[in-house]
């Protein structure tokens, strides 16, 4: 666990989502608020970057806590679209 701080500076990270991103995922992406991690999967993929000092690490479960927040603060921002 890591609580989305940086192991080696400290700093807040930004979780990285991987997968086809969605409308949502892009607009965060533009924003800066996630990194987007392309669709070819491994086992041991980082789920965090720093901002910071661009160190990269897993910490999976704090990674998908941090995305169900950004997303669920998006969806109330986006404007209702169909
Ligand atoms: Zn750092």
């Amino acid at each position: 666990m890591s609580n989305g701080r940086c192991t080696e500076c400290g700093r807040h990270g930004i979780p990285i989502l991987y997968g086809l991103p969605a409308t949502h995922a892009r607009v965060l992406a533009a924003a800066g608020l996630l990194r987007l991690g392309g669709c070819v999967v491994t086992d041991d993929d980082p789920n965090w970057v720093c901002p910071s000092c661009a160190h990269m690490w897993s910490d999976p479960e704090g990674a998908l806590r941090e995305l169900y927040l950004l997303f669920g603060r998006a969806r109330h921002a986006m404007p209702r679209s169909s």
